[in-house]
């Protein structure tokens, strides 16, 4: 297997977040509104731009860049780090 060098890091969009964010918050998340707290911009965190890495996914940003939201797996424990991200807003189920 073609594992990928340490910081190695592939930049897509926040579609590629939603299989960690799944393990994370147990339900699809991509649709789920964040806003950016340096810029105000909100949007589907699908529309952010996400940065996987081997450790889990960084999500920045569109507007500014900054990064919202660090999602970390390390063996067995999960670690969700806030960053610019201001509110996360998702529709309850039933
Ligand atoms: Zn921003």
């Amino acid at each position: 297997m073609d594992a990928p060098h340490p910081g190695h890091r592939t930049r897509v969009d926040g579609n590629a977040a939603g299989g960690i964010l799944l393990e994370l918050f147990g339900r699809d998340m991509t649709s789920a509104r964040a806003a950016c707290a340096h810029c105000e911009r909100e949007a589907e965190l699908a529309d952010a731009i996400a940065e996987l890495d081997p450790a889990g996914v960084i999500l920045l940003c569109r507007g500014c860049g900054r990064t919202l939201l660090t999602c970390l797996r390390d063996g067995g424990s999960a670690t969700l780090v806030i960053g610019a991200l201001s509110l996360l807003r998702w529709p309850a189920d039933g």
